[in-house]
């Protein structure tokens, strides 16, 4: 068995969805090790787009099986209608979704904390609940999906709720819908599997991640962090695999910078860039409609990813939206208050050759191929650009 990882090495939004649908096909499972459906993967089907909160992005490829893993928590009404929502343009995808039986359950009652407790308005998350249900995990009164076969589930549920609604009195009570405990029901429709078990059965496998190196819980920006590990010490934790197992590490990098919600963000360009940039980038976050902040790319923090990641081979999206800038400027050093950048020229399109030279700059810089570029939204939009490299270890 080898696991090979897709993973963002920024604050999230690189692009990985569309990557990971371009690799899957390489692969027999795709799985998600971590994070909730704050995730969204935007990518394209048939021209279609469709935006994959919980559901990972192989899922369009017919022979490829996809996994959500125990590292994961889901919220069971929102995995329900992506589930129906992609049977309806015929995604086979109740044949093709396994869900790890150590996976935990976001409840209403953990979006009602994050809208009843103003934490979430601090740091900036997308209030779906996803950072109380990984802190009732940890603090191990979570309820995981192979609970739901036990009888006393919906106690259990019910007893979780009035527990927390104790810390508010004076708050709404949480609403406990029917929908939401049809949801509970309609998970039942998709296969459990043990992650451990089921994976042992693969051999070629892709573990997708979500959100970015930048927000993992322990290595990121803390407190303005996402609530998992997104970083490649998640794969092992969230899919239950040694690290010797691992192969390669696919970094994706936006060719500049991006941050939704608060936090530190030391190549943050203001003005009117900004707002061209988050035009032209549509940068705007998928499952919460949020302008991105915008920046340039930071190096320092990228060899930090980098290193903590080991990351094997990069790949850079979106030089496509810079393209048209008579220069660029990515942050080579100096101080988080006061960076120092180096201009690069800019370049008309990612054929031209100032766009090469600034991806054998950066190379040079970090000491790590930029395996393939990314050029457009499409699955077809990407090119392997160091074919010299044997990225197939069998
Ligand atoms: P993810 O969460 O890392 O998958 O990223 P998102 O889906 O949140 O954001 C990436 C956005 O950029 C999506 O709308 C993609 O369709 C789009 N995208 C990905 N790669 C490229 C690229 O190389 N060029 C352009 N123009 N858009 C891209």
């Amino acid at each position: 068995m080898r696991v090979d990882v897709v993973l963002g090495l920024q604050w999230g939004d690189e692009g990985k969805g569309k990557i990971v649908d371009a690799l899957a096909e390489r692969y027999e499972v795709v799985a998600r090790f971590q994070g909730g459906p704050n995730a969204g993967h935007t990518l394209y089907h048939h021209g279609q787009k469709v935006v994959l909160h919980q559901v990972p992005a192989g899922i369009f490829h017919e022979g490829v099986r996809c996994l959500i893993g125990d590292g994961v928590v889901i919220d069971p009404e929102i995995l329900v209608q992506e589930v129906e929502g992609l049977s309806r343009m015929g995604v086979g995808v109740e044949e093709r979704l396994y869900l790890g039986r150590g996976v935990h359950l976001i409840l209403p009652v953990h979006r009602w904390l994050e809208a009843v407790s103003q934490e979430a308005d601090k740091i900036g998350t997308t209030r779906r609940g996803i950072g109380p249900a990984y802190a009732d995990r940890y603090a191990r009164r979570g309820i995981a999906v192979a609970d739901l076969e036990k009888p006393d589930y919906r106690q259990r549920i019910l007893d979780l709720t009035a527990y927390h609604q104790k810390q508010f009195p004076g708050a709404p009570p949480v609403e406990l819908s029917d929908r939401f405990w049809e949801a509970l029901e309609n998970l039942r429709r998709l296969r459990w599997v043990s992650t451990y078990e089921w994976l042992r059965q693969h051999r070629r496998i892709l573990a997708e991640g979500s959100q970015g190196t930048l927000l993992d819980v322990f290595a990121g920006s803390y407190p303005y962090v996402t609530s998992s590990h997104t970083t490649v010490a998640g794969v092992c934790a969230g899919l239950l695999v040694a690290p010797q197992e691992i192969g390669q590490v696919w970094g994706v990098v936006k060719a500049y910078a991006t941050r939704v919600g608060a936090g530190p963000f030391p190549t943050e360009i203001a003005g009117e860039l900004a707002i061209w940039l988050q035009e032209r980038g549509n940068e705007r976050g998928s499952t919460t409609g949020r302008l991105r902040r915008c920046g340039w790319l930071d190096l320092p923090l990228l060899k930090y990813a980098i290193t903590i990641n080991g990351v094997t081979a990069l790949i850079i999206t979106k030089g496509d939206i810079l393209a048209g800038l008579p220069s660029v400027k990515v942050r080579i050093g100096g101080s988080d208050d006061a960076p120092l950048y180096e201009e690069l020229p800019g370049w008309k399109s990612t054929s031209d050759p100032n766009y090469e030279a600034f991806l054998r700059w950066i190379e040079a810089q970090i000491g790590v191929p930029v395996w393939a570029i990314s050029t457009g939204p499409h699955r077809q939009d990407w090119q392997i650009r160091r074919k010299d490299l044997l990225v197939e270890k069998t």
